[in-house]
């Protein structure tokens, strides 16, 4: 749809997926939930207890804690996470089942042969501003290392996990612009007008409605 309508796709690669064959947490998260034994789980670090006794509140209180974990030190949400896998008995070196695998190295670069424009987006999803200063730093570049090796250009942009004006900072721009991203995405809602900051650009949510959606793109207010 996007080539009839030559119409340029960015498409942003959390590199562990993809290239290592790993979990996204928040998949990981849902899996290790859907495997414990017990009626509930308590999760101290966020003072939580997740009732476990049918689906749709599983899942629901799996949204919860997967939202609290993204507060915390990102050490603390990686031991809780090891935690939970080992009560619930699976293993994390075991590789995604079907409806959490992310893309496969050979689809990127079936993809960007046909025009998709990659950017990075960290290796394991973080919440880069719960990292330690070497570990987001570790997360942008070898994202971006790893990306311009795939699709054998260099990388141009980047998206902040999570986005929103608290999972990032100065210390991750600094970063971007030390290596030569020259443009980074956030989740804060907005136009991208030309005095804009590069390494800290707005996006808008594309919604099922054309109207609403054209009517953004046309430049009406977004509150209509
Ligand atoms: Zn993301």
């Amino acid at each position: 749809m996007f080539k009839a309508l030559r119409c340029p796709v960015s498409l942003f690669l959390t590199t562990g997926p993809v290239v290592e064959r790993q979990w996204f947490w928040g998949d990981y998260l849902d899996h290790a939930l859907s495997r414990l034994p017990r009626p509930h789980v308590d999760i101290e670090l966020v003072g939580m207890r997740v009732e476990l006794t049918d689906p749709e509140r599983r899942r629901r209180m799996g949204r919860q804690l997967r939202g609290a974990l993204k507060l915390v030190p990102d050490d603390e949400r990686r031991a809780v996470l090891a935690d939970l896998a080992r009560q619930a008995g699976v293993d994390a070196t075991e590789a995604p089942s079907a409806p959490y695998r992310a893309l496969e190295p050979v689809q990127v670069e079936q993809l960007a042969a046909e025009g998709v424009q990659f950017g990075a987006h960290t290796v394991t999803h973080p919440i880069l501003s719960r990292c330690s200063a070497a570990v987001a730093r570790w997360e942008i570049t070898e994202s971006v290392r790893i990306v311009g090796a795939m699709t054998g250009r260099p990388v141009t942009t980047f998206a902040y996990p999570n986005g929103m004006l608290h999972d990032y900072g100065a210390r991750e721009v600094a970063v971007l612009g030390a290596i030569g991203v020259p443009v980074a995405v956030t989740t804060s809602r907005g136009r991208v007008v030309d005095t804009a900051d590069r390494l800290r650009l707005p996006r808008l949510v594309f919604r099922a409605d054309l109207g609403v959606m054209s009517r953004r793109v046309m430049g009406y207010p977004l509150s209509l």
